[in-house]
């Protein structure tokens, strides 16, 4: 990083003449010191704070906050993003939600589950947690990344939440880093990714390791637990049904959202507001249909099918909200955790954009994200930024906690963007974003504009994980301008001075905060 540092210092001593402009360019502003800097809208701020003070009243109680998370699900697959039936998985019930809710066109994950996992309920980025890369079978972690960490799910129980993950963990099997004992009142769900568990049961794709009982039981000493599990906070953890086959594996998301349907009907009734996270299973690679019914959608493949089962499960869930009278009192999130998963195609999703999971183009880490509540937001759509991390300050905003309370020895990343998504017209608070691979900051989002200083390059088609290289850029850092090329093809060149001189000092900026807030090195080979 250092060389582009010194390029990004040069291209701002060269235009020294725009640094007086700068305070136009980059409109947010630092309200902590460990704060990420935001960009004020006080009168947007101030009508929503009066529109949620008006529903708290009506409604006598916090808002339920449901969040919808898929796995691999790329940019493009959704109906409403420009999939659904013309790419062989019509998703009826998402798009009508995507209708008449806020769809972000400009909303960002990291480049893998885990870590995107975390922002999301720390507000910090992995390279801050240490959460940089999913724990996998066999990974010796140093120490427990959670230890320190103060999750949204143990600030919104306090609160008075029933905060519950509901599906797919991945960020921490061991005691101590299990949903139930880093703040959700009750974990129901898997602690691994599919994959991890359909291996040890899948012969077509595995037989090396299922037809030889050495290596069999070698696996076994290390694979993850494949039970479905459902552990309390401060309380038991029960291990129920095993994973045995693909078959159950393919079932696995109907039990998870029969779950979450039928604690829906039962929060509903009660005093506590609810907090759950629901994390499917699916789609992520590899993926087997439920045996109940197969060959879901119109393509007939298998990642398809997947598509096809979410959008069932979330108009399934959708209904019961309805019928339990909560629509006007629970915000849904509907999202991915990162871009799709090439190196499993044809088991894989679709983005229009370059690159894929495990790369920060724009292809690992847009991701679809539908904001939904009744009442509350408004029918529109959205090219401004959001980041996933910006939900945890959304979580702690709705359920009251009070964000000057947050510990003042951590960096947070998240911009509290309640307004942006609950104004009629609301504006984004967030005026960059930051790309990270591990522990290399990679680019960075303002405006339009993307300015790379390394890049993920595949070395075959669609081996964006398996086979490709990380690199610096040359002399000049990669700038695109995603209005005009959103596919990242064609970069726009050092002369644009302006944008440089601005988006290197933001890198400077973000860069520095690392000093007084170290990252945390957990193991996870970096
Ligand atoms: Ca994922």
């Amino acid at each position: 990083m250092t060389k582009r540092l010194l390029f990004i210092a040069l291209t701002i001593s060269i235009a020294t003449g725009l640094f007086a402009q700068e305070a136009k360019f980059d409109r947010s502003v630092k309200f902590k010191e460990n704060f990420e800097a935001a960009i004020p809208h006080p009168e947007q701020d101030r009508i929503v704070s009066q529109k949620l003070a008006e529903l708290e009243e009506r409604t006598g109680k916090k808002p339920n906050i449901l969040l919808l998370v898929a796995d691999d699900v790329g940019y493009g697959d959704f109906g409403a993003y420009g999939g659904g039936a013309q790419i062989g998985a019509a998703t009826p019930n998402i798009d009508q939600i995507a209708t008449e809710g806020l769809k972000l066109t400009a909303a960002y994950s990291q480049h893998t589950c885990t870590p995107t996992r975390a922002t999301i309920l720390t507000g910090r980025l992995p390279v801050r947690s240490g959460l940089t890369r999913p724990i996998l079978a066999g990974d010796n972690i140093t120490k427990n990344p959670w230890e320190g960490e103060l999750s949204s799910a143990e600030l919104l129980s306090e609160a008075g939440y029933h905060t519950m993950l509901v599906g797919k963990w991945h960020l921490g099997e061991p005691t101590g880093m299990r949903p139930h004992d880093v703040g959700f009142d009750e974990f129901y769900g898997y602690y691994p990714a599919q994959k991890e568990i359909s291996q040890g049961y899948d012969p077509r794709r595995y037989p090396d390791l299922i037809y030889n009982e050495d290596r069999y039981a070698a696996f076994e000493g290390i694979k993850p637990d494949d039970h479905l599990i459902h552990g309390f906070k401060g309380g038991e953890t029960n291990k129920l049904d095993q994973v045995t086959s693909t078959e159950d594996m393919g079932r696995a998301d109907q039990v998870l959202v029969d779950f979450t349907i039928s604690k829906i009907k039962e929060l509903a009734k009660g005093d506590k507001p609810f907090f759950i996270d629901h994390c499917f299973m699916k789609a992520h690679a590899d993926n087997f249909d439920n045996p109940d019914y197969p060959g879901l959608s119109a393509s007939k493949y298998p990642y398809k099918n997947s598509i096809a089962e979410i959008d069932k499960h979330v108009g399934d869930i959708y209904k019961a909200l309805e019928e339990a009278g909560i629509l006007e009192n629970t915000l849904i999130l509907i999202t991915s955790d990162n871009g799709p998963q090439m190196d499993s195609w044809p088991d894989s999703g679709y983005t229009p954009f370059r690159g894929a999971k495990g790369t920060t183009w724009e292809g690992g880490v847009r991701i679809p994200a539908i904001f939904y509540w009744k009442g509350m937001i408004a029918p529109r759509e959205s090219a401004e930024l959001f980041d996933l991390t910006d939900v945890f300050g959304l979580t702690l905003r709705l359920a009251g906690v009070d964000q000057n309370s947050l510990p003042s020895d951590k960096y947070y990343d998240y911009v509290d963007q309640t307004s942006f998504i609950l104004h009629d017209e609301g504006e984004s608070n967030r005026e960059t974003v930051y790309f990270w691979w591990g522990t290399e900051l990679m680019a960075c989002r303002m405006k339009e504009y993307k300015i790379h200083v390394k890049v993920i390059q595949e070395q075959s088609t669609h081996m964006y994980i398996d086979k490709s290289l990380i690199q610096d850029v040359g002399l000049a850092p990669w700038l695109f301008n995603l209005y005009i090329d959103p596919k990242e093809e064609i970069p726009v060149g050092h002369r644009r001075n302006a944008w440089l001189a601005t988006m290197g000092a933001k890198l400077k900026q973000h860069a520095a905060t690392f000093r007084k807030y170290p990252p945390k090195d957990v193991g996870l080979g970096n």
